[in-house]
């Protein structure tokens, strides 16, 4: 079966002045879509031709990799979000954040230094170990945390393509906005 384009619950304008409609067009509808397409046409003819994102993300290299990781990090960012979103974290992940980084105001610097400070293109992680403990990871490119047995909990997309429209070099402004549209609900459940 084909990957497809997920459906996202707000509209294209929904995010700004946080993600403005222009970046949603490009970020969602032309990166997101790309990576997609790319992803099953390399896929044609060989063992991942079947496979689920997962799989790909935890033994694929090359260009099947980095399209699958692509495809599923973007999903994950994506639905992350609501207009109504905002505020801190709830229930069981407000605790652990607690018992990780002391409050979740410590927790929330950490991140966003993690954000600001990626070298050129990747992602800013909070993950989930076996044993409950969060921590906060950079991934460069493509990366993505399964590939590590580490579970995402929430992710900032700090490639130029993601903030670069609105923000331009500001990245530090945009990973600072970012926090306005976080859903917890959607991110907590994923404890
Ligand atoms: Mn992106």
């Amino acid at each position: 079966m084909a990957f497809e384009l997920p459906k996202l619950a707000y509209e294209m304008d929904a995010l700004a002045p946080v993600i403005d409609k222009k970046t949603m067009e490009y970020h969602y509808g032309k990166h997101h879509q790309a990576y997609v397409t790319n992803l099953n046409n390399l896929v044609k003819g060989t063992k991942f031709e079947n496979a689920s994102l997962e799989i790909i993300i935890r033994e694929a290299d090359g260009g099947i990799f980095n399209n699958g990781a692509q495809v599923w990090n973007h999903t994950f960012y994506f639905t992350s979000f609501s207009p109504e979103g905002g505020g801190e974290a709830t229930s069981h992940l407000a605790t652990a954040i607690k018992i990780s980084f002391g409050s979740f105001g410590e927790f929330r610097e950490q991140f966003s230094k993690a954000a600001a400070t990626i070298f050129g293109s990747g992602w800013a992680w909070l993950v989930k170990h076996e044993n409950g403990r969060l921590e906060i990871i950079q991934e460069s490119n493509a990366g993505n945390p399964l590939r590590k047995g580490l579970t995402p909990i929430l992710t900032c997309d700090v490639w130029e393509h993601a903030y670069y429209l609105e923000y331009q070099n500001r990245r530090p402004d945009y990973v600072k906005a970012f926090w306005e549209i976080i859903d917890w609900n959607v991110v907590g459940k994923r404890f």
